[in-house]
């Protein structure tokens, strides 16, 4: 039986221990100029060396030609604690783990305060010195303080702040840190290499996303592999699989049609990561591992092949032109997705359902491909509720009851009519009269006013709704200086009835507007608070939306505050649509209402 591979390549000397020159250096350093401390903390992640480091030091310390930061390895002393070697009793490794209490303390005390049987110094290695109780600590604490000058103290921990204060102040520390991918990819390489060890491309990659940074950690799945491949040696579809790696092809495939915007193959490619089995978790950590990718693919069109070392060159290759695809605006956009998904997949009881929302999120935006995208079709629905909702017999009430729920089909889902807390308030405040109303009749006083309307007949999503409403309600508030002029003016009305954002007119934002305020009070609580007790749309005129608010003060804190933003999120996230939105004081801008009553 073969010995673990990070057994057999443990390092022996300093200038071995990869990826933290920034410890092992200054260890040297201290150990040529004979600065050597009597105590020393070592903390850092598990297996990146500092229990190995630790054995080094005493190896340094008690080799014959020392203290030395090159052991010779001939001597008895470093014989015994070379790898494989019997060890020296004046070496002590202790598990604190199983020996952290006050009496092993005690003990530990009692035996330090003898010399050392056979060698210079007497060294004491705590490994997982974060489990040493406080008491145990405490026994320490003497000792530590003013050790005998045979004595040398190192901890390893993982926790460095679990060590009491007094302990630590005593100690020179050093903190080792996972090891950088590429160094770790590189000593792989060597390491299979005085193996014999074939690897395919693309293997060592898995192996050290698996390891972490740890190069125990690495070392061991690289044995893992190595037990289990064949004469071919290690190959890409065998560490995929058995690492539980999102194999290439699909998330080539994934990627492909996303950028494409291609639903139904995305779709496809997620059932497919359920049918194999593969950790939809995991699947998303891979996703968005190959957006990283993809994002230095584009940033960086010469010399991918040295940023992703070990990415095969045909995949390189098929990586470009899925950059290509979704453009660099939307491959950040989709990699924040992609992440702000993953970490609601934490704990999250339906993973699969989560991976499908991502991948959803993923499609939305790019508006190609007719079908799937629940969420787009989502919005488009709620616009065409709106839309549909024009025809309100109740002429009076026509802004009142918004189709809250959008999924509804029907234009106006019965229930719907009562007027939600929040949506009967605006058209009250502005005017009585809301725009819609007159929407009512499409015959019957369709030339009451500016003729201009009728254009918006072309958005089938306002058929009937175009010809009459023209109430000069849009008007007043026309620009960021809300003045009296506009109310009568007819031009602007006409506007206000042009179906521009997303085929919405005035009534529609207005009929929105409960679900616009809903989609606050669960994303942005703080708008949420401001704009319900404060704002009611006004007028919109296509791609501007006014509201209004209830004082100077307070419309001067939705222009300089983040609050208008949040709402035209809103209106994006709810309906789609990009507008822009303005807040003026009610007092400015009350001849929208309260003068020009249209009916
Ligand atoms: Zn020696």
């Amino acid at each position: 039986m073969t010995q673990a591979l990070y057994r057999r390549y443990r390092p022996e000397t300093f200038a071995d221990v990869i990826g933290q020159e920034h410890v092992t250096a200054p260890l040297q350093q201290a150990l040529r100029t004979g600065r050597v401390n009597h105590a020393y903390l070592f903390s850092g992640p598990r297996g990146c060396g500092k229990t190995t480091s630790a054995r080094i030091l005493a190896r340094c310390l008690n080799c014959d030609q020392g203290p030395t930061d090159n052991p010779c390895g001939t001597c008895e002393s470093c014989v015994a604690l070379a790898r494989g070697g019997a060890g020296m009793v004046d070496v002590v490794e202790i598990d604190a783990a199983s020996h952290g209490g006050v009496d092993d303390a005690r003990e530990l005390r009692e035996r330090a305060s003898y010399g050392p049987a056979q060698s210079r110094y007497k060294i004491y290695i705590i490994d997982e010195a974060h489990m040493v109780t406080t008491q145990g600590f405490n026994a320490l604490l003497k000792i530590v303080e003013e050790p005998p000058e045979h004595v040398k103290f190192v901890f390893a921990t993982t926790e460095p702040e679990k060590v009491i204060g007094t302990i630590r102040s005593r100690t020179h520390h050093y903190p080792f840190r996972l090891v950088p991918p590429a160094q770790l990819h590189t000593y792989l390489e060597s390491l299979c290499q005085s193996e014999g060890v074939a690897v395919e491309p693309g293997v060592l990659s898995f192996v050290v996303r698996a390891g972490g940074g740890s190069v125990r950690d690495s070392l061991s799945v690289l044995d893992q592999l190595i037990a289990g491949s064949g004469p071919e040696g290690l190959t890409y579809e065998g560490a995929a699989a058995l690492l539980g790696f999102t194999d290439a092809e699909l998330l080539d495939a994934t990627v492909t049609a996303i950028g494409h915007g291609d639903a139904a193959e995305a779709f496809a490619q997620v059932d497919k990561v359920i049918e194999t089995g593969l950790d939809p978790r995991r699947f998303v950590e891979d996703l968005l591992e190959r957006l990283r990718d993809l994002i230095i693919c584009a940033a960086v069109p010469d010399g991918v092949e040295a940023v992703l070392r070990g990415v095969p060159t045909d995949q390189i290759e098929r990586m470009r032109v899925q950059a290509g695809a979704f453009g660099p605006g939307g491959l950040s956009r989709a990699a924040d997705i992609v992440n702000a998904g993953l970490s609601d997949m934490t704990g999250a009881t339906a993973p699969r359902l989560q991976l499908e929302l991502i991948i959803a999120r993923l499609l939305l935006p790019g508006a190609a491909g007719p079908q799937g995208y629940a969420a787009r079709l989502d919005r488009l629905e709620r616009r065409l509720d709106l839309a549909a909702a024009h025809p309100s017999p109740t002429g009076g009430g026509a802004s009142g009851p918004a189709p809250s729920r959008p999924a509804q089909p029907g234009p106006m889902p019965p229930g719907s009519t009562a007027p939600a807390p929040s949506p009967s308030a605006p058209q009250s405040a502005p005017t009585q009269p809301p725009p819609t109303q007159s929407v009512a009749a499409p015959s019957a006083t369709p030339a009451a006013e500016p003729s201009a309307a009728p254009s918006a007949a072309q958005s089938p999503a306002q058929p009937e709704a175009g010809p009459t409403h023209a109430p000069p309600v849009h008007a007043a508030p026309a620009a960021p200086t809300p003045t009296p002029p506009a109310p009568a003016e007819p031009v602007q009305p006409t506007q206000s009835s042009q179906p521009t954002a997303g085929g919405l007119d005035q009534a529609a934002i207005i009929r929105a507007w409960p679900d616009v305020v809903d989609w606050l009070a669960r994303n942005k609580r703080v708008t949420w608070a401001f704009v319900s007790e404060n704002a009611q749309p006004l007028s919109f005129d296509g791609s501007r939306l006014v509201l209004a608010i209830t004082t100077e003060g307070l419309t001067e804190t939705f222009r300089r505050g983040a609050h208008h933003a949040f709402v035209q999120e809103a209106f994006m996230e709810v309906l789609g649509i990009d507008i822009r939105v303005e807040g003026v004081a009610a007092g400015d801008a009350p001849d929208a209402g309260r003068s020009g009553g249209p009916v």
